[in-house]
C-alpha cells in the first residue's frame, strides 16, 4: 500500500518523466475516481496544457501546468495505485512505474513480454484516470482497488507537514500532546502526512517505543528520538524500494519472534489498523 516513500517515488517518475509535456487529451470517466467532477470536467480544464511542476506533501500529489499559471491537477494512490508514463511515440524510451510496488507476478508478466501499456493488456478497467500527451505518450493512474483520486485544484490545507520536512520542534509540539495512542497520533495525516501503517509499526520499533502509549505522555527526548528514526526509516524505505522492506516487517506475524530482542511479536488493532508490536521492548504499560 503506498506509503510516503511509495508516493514520492511516483512524484519523482513524473518529474523525471511528464514534465514538458503538453495534454492532449484525458480519460476521466470514472466519476468515483474524480469525485466531485463531472465526466468532462477534468478533460476541459487540463486539455492544452503542459505539466510543470510535479509536488507532494504526505501521500497526496499535485501536478502544476504551465509554470503555475494554469490548472493544477491532485493525484491520490489510494490503497494500491500506481503511476505509469508511457513514453513518446516512436521513442525508445520504455514505460516507466512508480507508487505501489509491483507483485512478482506483476514483475514476471512485464519480464515476459506484457504490453508495456497497461490500458493493452490484463484488465484495462484498471486505469482509473489517464492523460495522453501531445507526443503520443501517456500518464495513467492504475489501480485494482479503485481508492485513487484524480481532482482539479486539490485543498491539502487539512494535511500536517510532510514526514520527511517536519522539523523537530514542530514534530514535538504536533505529535506530543493527546490521549491518543501514539501509533494513532503519527498515523493522523493532520498531524503528520506521509506515514502509514508499515512505516508507523517500523519506526515504533525502531525507536522501542510502544504502540499504545498515549502520545502526550512521551518525553521531549523520546520524542526528538522518534523524529529522528521516521526519517531515517523514511529515507531507507525510499532508498531500498518501499515500506516492505522495513527490519521488522516479516516479523509481523503469528508465532514471529522480535529480530533485535527475541521477545514475541504481539498485534492489536491501534487507530482501527492491524499493529503490531515487540511484546518486551515496546510494552505498556511499561
Ligand atoms: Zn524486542
Amino acid at each position: 500500500m503506498p506509503e510516503l516513500p511509495e508516493v514520492e517515488s511516483a512524484r519523482a517518475l513524473i518529474e523525471a518523466r511528464a514534465l514538458g509535456r503538453t495534454i492532449a487529451a484525458v480519460d476521466d470517466a470514472d466519476t468515483y475516481v474524480c469525485r466531485p467532477h463531472l465526466p468532462g470536467d477534468l478533460a476541459s480544464a487540463l486539455v492544452g496544457h503542459t505539466l510543470s511542476a510535479a509536488g507532494r506533501t504526505g501521500k497526496s500529489m499535485w501536478l502544476e501546468t504551465d509554470g503555475g499559471e494554469g490548472p493544477t491537477l491532485g493525484l491520490h494512490l489510494g490503497m494500491a495505485g500506481r503511476i505509469v508514463v508511457v513514453g513518446r511515440e516512436g521513442a525508445t524510451e520504455s514505460t516507466a512505474y512508480g507508487g505501489d510496488p509491483m507483485s512478482a507476478k506483476e514483475a514476471a508478466e512485464a519480464a515476459a513480454g506484457g504490453h508495456p501499456d497497461p490500458r493493452l493488456s490484463g484488465n484495462p478497467a484498471w486505469t482509473r484516470f489517464a492523460i495522453e500527451f501531445e507526443d503520443g505518450g501517456a500518464l495513467l493512474l492504475f489501480d485494482k482497488r479503485r481508492l485513487g483520486r484524480a481532482v482539479l485544484n486539490p485543498d491539502l490545507a487539512h494535511l500536517g507537514p510532510d514526514a520527511l520536512l517536519i522539523r523537530k520542534a514542530d514534530f514535538r509540539a504536533r505529535v506530543g500532546v493527546g490521549e491518543a495512542p501514539l501509533k494513532a497520533r503519527i498515523m493522523d495525516q493532520s498531524v503528520l502526512a506521509g506515514v502509514g501503517n508499515l512505516l508507523a509499526d517500523e519506526a515504533l520499533w525502531q525507536a522501542q517505543l510502544p504502540p499504545l502509549q498515549p502520545a502526550g505522555t512521551l518525553t521531549a527526548e523520546q520524542l526528538d528520538h522518534l523524529w529522528t528514526v521516521l526519517r531515517r526509516a523514511t529515507k531507507a524505505a525510499m532508498r531500498k524500494g518501499g515500506v516492505h522492506t522495513g527490519k521488522v516487517i516479516d516479523f509481523r506475524k503469528k508465532d514471529a519472534h522480535c529480530p533485535r530482542c527475541g521477545g514475541v511479536m504481539v498485534k492489536a488493532a491501534v487507530g482501527g489498523r492491524t499493529t503490531w508490536w515487540c511484546s518486551v521492548e515496546q510494552r505498556w504499560p511499561r
